[in-house]
């Protein structure tokens, strides 16, 4: 960033600046496969991590990543309130791609939540719950980036529909990439059999969207894939994929060496 200029307008112009390159890049990456949007988001911005969260969109993009060898971190959210399943997936995942998926957690246990907010916090305060347990420990770790990619796909919420393949999160202050941004679930179901890339074994027992076990339940033929995600609730994200807040320059990024896949 060229911030030599000083004073709010320079600012402005320079951020300007900063979003249309973003603009032409995505332009330019549209209708690209996945592993070439990530080669060149790597190129472009090397301190690069993809956090995920083990949905069936994750694991594939896990196999791209291990596949062509891209130089990205990769890590999770650990809640602590993960189902078994995607536990034993975590550690699937691992061995077969020879990879180290980091965990992040909330700075408070499950138990420390509740003995500070009372039992069952997601069941009265679901805002608060993910604030604590995924926003916030998020928002700490891609600190240490310049851009993270993102499993999200434009048809699963209204929300998502307008994702750009590569586009500034304002919420996070650094570059989110989506590669899958345009793909169709029948895409990365073919994908993910034609690869033999492992998925969580619940998606084959009416669970199309995975989340934490207190808010995910089955979904029923017919109703949306989100329906099981915060069920009675009108709340279908966490907060991390929710539309950007206000544009902003990116801030200088707190260290963390070893911006690399591990394993
Ligand atoms: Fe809490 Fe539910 Fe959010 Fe998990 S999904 S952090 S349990 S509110």
């Amino acid at each position: 960033m060229n911030l030599e200029k000083g004073g709010t307008k320079a600012v402005v112009e320079t951020a300007s600046t900063e979003i249309s390159e973003l603009q032409r890049l995505s332009a330019s990456l549209a209708g690209r496969a996945p592993h070439e949007i990530l080669a060149r988001a790597v190129e472009r911005f090397p301190r690069i991590t993809f956090a995920t969260g083990f949905g069936v969109e994750g694991c594939a993009l896990i196999d791209v990543i291990a596949r062509h060898n891209l130089r990205i971190h990769l890590f999770t959210l650990d809640t602590g309130l993960l189902f078994p399943e995607t536990m034993s997936l975590w550690r699937r995942l691992e061995e077969r791609y020879k990879v180290t998926i980091r965990a992040v957690r909330s700075e408070r246990s499950v138990s420390e939540q509740a003995t500070q907010f009372g039992d069952r916090l997601w069941e009265r305060a679901p805002d608060l719950c993910c604030g604590m347990r995924k926003v916030a420990p998020l928002k700490n770790e891609l600190a240490h980036f310049d851009a993270w990619v993102s499993a999200i796909r434009r048809d699963q919420t209204g929300e998502r529909s307008s994702a750009s393949v590569v586009e500034w999160d304002a919420k996070f202050a650094l570059v989110k990439v989506s590669p899958l941004a345009s793909w169709s679930s029948a895409d990365v179901w073919s994908y993910v059999r034609s690869n033999d890339v492992p998925f969580n074994p619940l998606h084959e027992r009416g669970y199309p969207s995975i989340g934490c076990m207190p808010c995910t339940s089955p979904v029923f033929p017919g109703e949306d894939p989100r329906a099981g995600r915060w069920r009675g609730l009108e709340r279908k994200e966490c907060g991390i994929h929710t539309r950007f807040e206000r544009p902003q320059l990116p801030s200088s990024r707190k260290e963390r060496p070893g911006n690399v896949r591990v394993g």
